[in-house]
């Protein structure tokens, strides 16, 4: 790690956080605010496309951001991501080139890149390590998206290489919090399970519908977890090696079913509709790297599904 090429940061430096209405960017742009960062710079979809190149490069050398995190992407769930595979590759290639290139070229100092724990090899050994990247076949259900992520971090090592240029790729997990998406179509599976059980119990129904057996694993990262993660290694940590954020443990989807049926308070069946996929088996990331950035998440599942649950009820009815 080379600690000089981080500035020390001006509480009044100009950080564009895009993607700042998705789940990622709104808790980065929280926890900016909450450190006392005077200049976040954000733009809605229809005030800056950012798969529109020009308009990027006109932003980037009129507003001069100091640093940048790359939270916009086109994102969904197993459902989303298998039927638009062309949306998925084109729109996130697009984003990324578009910010990264214009971004090197406006002298911004500092970038952190956001991937996934989806760029790894689908029967990666468990709990996954970052040097598993590109040793294997992906997982096809999202194989779109992947490969965009994985372009995402070669895009930011080559400009690291030829430029010298300071971007940094962080792989969170699957990511819930307040601001997540609840659209049962696109939807990832904790959010999808906090409307369902919240339709079912208002209802009255005697049981839900969850996809696929039940037994694939998933580790789940509170959203604002993640932005205090991203901001400790945008001020520590600058080398070209992307760096899992996870919490180091996973529950299987049953698990998850149950517990988020408890939260809600719903106390009908749980039945498992084996027509929908089940995508990878397990996707527990390795976070010994991170733990030695000395970094570790706060947020318990339950906890943090309570506070999503109590988003939703607040924000989406
Ligand atoms: P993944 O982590 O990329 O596979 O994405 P998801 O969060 O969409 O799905 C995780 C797992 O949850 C898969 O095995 C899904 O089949 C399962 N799952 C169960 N019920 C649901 C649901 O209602 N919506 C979604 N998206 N996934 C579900």
């Amino acid at each position: 790690m080379t600690e000089a090429m981080t500035p020390a940061m001006k509480l009044n430096a100009p950080i564009f956080v895009a993607g700042h209405r998705g789940l990622v960017g709104s808790a980065i742009v929280r926890r900016l605010a909450a450190d006392g960062f005077t200049r976040v710079l954000t733009r809605t979809r229809s005030e800056l496309d950012l798969t529109d190149k020009r308009a990027v490069q006109a932003f980037f050398a009129a507003e001069k951001p100091a640093y940048v995190f790359l939270a916009a992407a086109k994102v969904g769930g197993i459902l989303a991501n298998d039927t638009f595979p062309a949306d998925f590759i084109r729109e996130n290639l697009e984003i990324q080139i578009n910010v990264i290139d214009a971004a090197w070229r406006a002298g911004v100092n500092k970038l952190v890149f956001l991937g996934s724990s989806c760029i790894y090899p689908k029967f990666a050994p468990q709990p996954i390590r970052e040097d598993s990247l590109l040793t294997g076949p992906l997982e096809p259900t999202n194989e779109w998206y992947a490969i965009a992520k994985i372009a995402g971090i070669k895009t930011c090592e080559a400009y690291r290489k030829q430029y010298g240029f300071n971007a940094i790729s962080l792989m969170p997990t699957n990511l819930y919090g307040p601001g997540d998406n609840f659209d049962l179509k696109s939807s990832h599976v904790l959010p999808a399970l906090i409307r369902k059980f919240h339709e079912a119990k208002l209802r009255g129904d005697s049981e839900v519908v969850v996809w696929g057996t039940g037994t694939p694993r998933r580790e789940f990262l509170y959203v604002d977890d993640l932005a205090d993660a991203c901001v400790h290694l945008f001020r520590s940590y600058d080398d070209a090696g992307v760096v899992n954020v996870g919490v180091g443990d996973d529950v299987s989807i049953a698990e998850l079913a149950s517990l988020v049926g408890e939260v809600v308070g719903f106390a009908g069946r749980i039945v498992y509709d084996t027509t929908k996929p089940d995508g990878t088996p397990r996707k527990l990331l390795d976070v010994s790297r991170l733990d030695g950035l000395g970094w570790k998440a706060k947020t318990r599942l339950e906890d943090g599904i309570r506070l999503t649950y109590r988003w939703y009820l607040e924000s989406c009815r």
